[in-house]
């Protein structure tokens, strides 16, 4: 229970993804979560003065795996994702399928399918160390788009998300809460909401990330994770 995790802004001011670089610091062994970018994932790899041993990819999208084989080349790591997307992954060494687990030293990650942004998008999620990465599903105040699924399945996803614990953070792909404040104040006009978008304001200001934000704060704020009816959320797309 000691995964430490470090947020590396990539693309920065074009589509600003996040790459994570995450250690278990009771073994040292570190991964990275979506390899956006090589440049921006090597220097903080330099400054945190580790090697990761792994990629764990949540989406064959570009701004995810772009990184891929550079870092390969350089740190020689393994490269793991989505079994379903596997032929879409550049470099990849290993497909897991939903539910199948993976171990980053001692930190244990699991699989979750959540189709919906792109048919085999998975989510890795370590459940002791209460963290969860949702890629393209799930960001500060808003949600992916459906490009190769339905919205059906983006509501399953959803629903999946929503059934983890209250106390998990959660780590999106990109940065987009500046765009997504102002729907999400406008659907919530209470305490909580305000106290989410004055700390995001805040901490935007600084040039940090929002991430990480509570599953339990994100669902009372969180427009898209709000929607009780599945039809009522199909009309959004
Ligand atoms: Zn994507
Ligand atoms: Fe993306």
């Amino acid at each position: 229970m000691s995964l430490k995790i470090n947020p590396v802004l990539c693309r920065a001011g074009v589509m600003d993804n996040y790459a994570y670089i995450i250690i278990d610091e009771q073994t040292g062994i570190s991964a990275i979560v979506d390899a956006s970018e090589a440049l921006p994932v090597i220097r903080k790899c330099e400054e945190l003065a580790i090697k990761p041993q792994y990629i764990l990819t949540t989406h064959h999208h570009f701004d995810h795996i772009g990184g891929n084989e550079e870092l390969k080349e350089r740190y020689h790591l393994q490269i793991i994702g989505p079994k379903a997307e596997e032929h879409m992954i550049a470099g990849i060494d290993k497909g897991l399928q939903d539910g199948e687990t993976f171990l980053i030293g001692k930190a244990k990650a699991e699989v979750i399918n959540a189709p919906g942004h792109t048919l085999g998008h998975v989510l890795w999620y370590f459940p002791e160390d209460k963290a969860l990465f949702t890629g393209d599903v799930l960001f500060n105040l808003c949600i992916g788009g459906i490009f190769e699924g339905t919205a059906a399945q983006m509501w399953t996803s959803l629903q999946k998300i929503k059934a983890l614990p209250d106390d998990t953070n959660f780590y999106p792909g990109h940065e987009y809460t500046a765009h997504a404040l102002a729907y999400a104040l406008r659907c919530n006009n209470n305490e909580v909401m305000h106290t989410y978008a004055r700390r995001a304001r805040q901490r935007l200001s600084e040039k940090l990330p929002v991430a990480p934000v509570s599953l339990g704060i994100e669902k009372q704020c969180n427009p898209y994770l709000q929607i009780e009816d599945e039809r009522v959320f199909e009309q959004y797309f």
